[in-house]
């Protein structure tokens, strides 16, 4: 067992950590964002292999670091509101975040904490399930496409059209209840997918609409422990799934099909973030930096107004304080 005294180096290690944190300048903080988004971002790698990425990350925010990734979090979070606010006033661009991880890999959470400090009216989040009835009478980017953010917001998507190339894919059952025409249905047909969605995301890319894709790889082992305490923990009962138990013997497909799209459809305009998920504080903290990164891109700033303007404000002011 530690001692105290050597538990007093750690303390003091972490508490410098979190100080040097919060003298960081705007500047130095998007900066900062910028070189771990990097870290773990796929543009385009024809040999891409999950086995060559991390589920852990880095040792600076190991557990022990927990403070220094929730003040480095909250930095992020902070930042995200101020761009969103530019954004959102700007009211040109959009940015679709899409979510996509084995079960219980901290989507949900993901999504919590990084987007705590967003303004609502500017923010739509969407869950994809398992479709209805409707929605397999329509092509299947047809339910995506109608919630896609407009201009000046931020779209986010828990699970997404993805999933066509994922459960589908290792379900082939799924694709037989599709009613494609049997036609369509070759052995091309992933490839097919895979072709479309990368066109799409170039399309959205070409509007104006940024699409930051986030894939949370978390190990099985971790995932193994995450469904236990779903089972032991009375509050987390409910996040509890049998099927989540059935996909986990799935694990290597659902593995092989990530990679198959992750190689596919990373691209400049559209990449991918391969986040470290086994130690959420981390995960979070590497989210917001991808966010930030492609925010950053778009070059936001309020509208500028003009002296014309302004003398009409001046003139509405004078108005007003002339009011009795
Ligand atoms: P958690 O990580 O907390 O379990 P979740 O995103 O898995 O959250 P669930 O309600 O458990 O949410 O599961 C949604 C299910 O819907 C997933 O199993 C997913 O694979 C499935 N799904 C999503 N899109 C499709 C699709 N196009 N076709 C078939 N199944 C789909
Ligand atoms: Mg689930």
């Amino acid at each position: 067992m530690a001692t105290k005294k050597e538990n007093i180096p750690v303390a003091v290690e972490v508490k410098d950590k979190i100080a040097a944190l919060s003298v960081l300048s705007r500047k130095e903080l998007i900066s900062r964002a910028k070189k771990m988004a990097k870290e773990f971002r796929v543009v385009s790698d024809k040999k891409f292999n999950l086995k060559n990425y991390s589920t852990v990350g880095n040792p600076d925010f190991s557990k022990e670091d927990k403070p220094v990734a929730q003040q480095a979090l909250q930095q992020g979070v902070q930042l995200l509101a101020e761009m969103q606010d530019k954004l959102y006033a700007q009211n040109k661009w959009a940015l679709l975040v899409i979510f996509q991880a084995m079960d219980a890999a901290g989507k949900d959470g993901a999504i919590k904490h990084v987007m705590s400090g967003i303004n609502p009216q500017g923010c739509e989040v969407t869950s994809f399930k398992s479709p209805t009835s409707e929605e397999i009478n329509h092509d299947y980017l047809w339910r995506c496409m109608k919630r896609l953010p407009e201009r000046g917001r931020i779209g986010i998507f828990n699970r997404s059209y993805y999933e066509e190339v994922l459960v589908v894919r290792v379900h082939e059952g799924i694709l037989k209840s599709q009613k494609l025409p049997e036609k369509l249905v070759t052995e091309n047909i992933w490839d097919d997918r895979l072709n479309d969605i990368r066109n799409f995301e170039s399309y959205l890319a070409n509007n104006g609409i940024m699409v930051v894709k986030i894939f949370l790889h978390v190990s099985k082992k971790e995932q193994k422990k995450r469904f236990l305490e779903r089972i032991d923990k009375a509050d987390k009962n409910w996040k509890f799934s049998n099927a989540d138990v059935t996909e986990r013997k799935y694990w290597k497909q659902y593995q092989t099909a990530y990679e198959e799209l992750i190689k596919h459809t990373a691209t400049e305009t559209s990449p991918w973030y391969v986040v470290p998920a086994d130690y959420k504080p981390y995960a979070r903290v590497v989210v917001a930096s991808a966010i930030i990164n492609a925010l950053d891109t778009m070059k936001l700033a309020y509208p500028i107004v003009n002296p014309e303007q302004l003398a009409e404000l001046q003139r509405l002011k004078l108005d007003l304080l002339a009011e009795k």
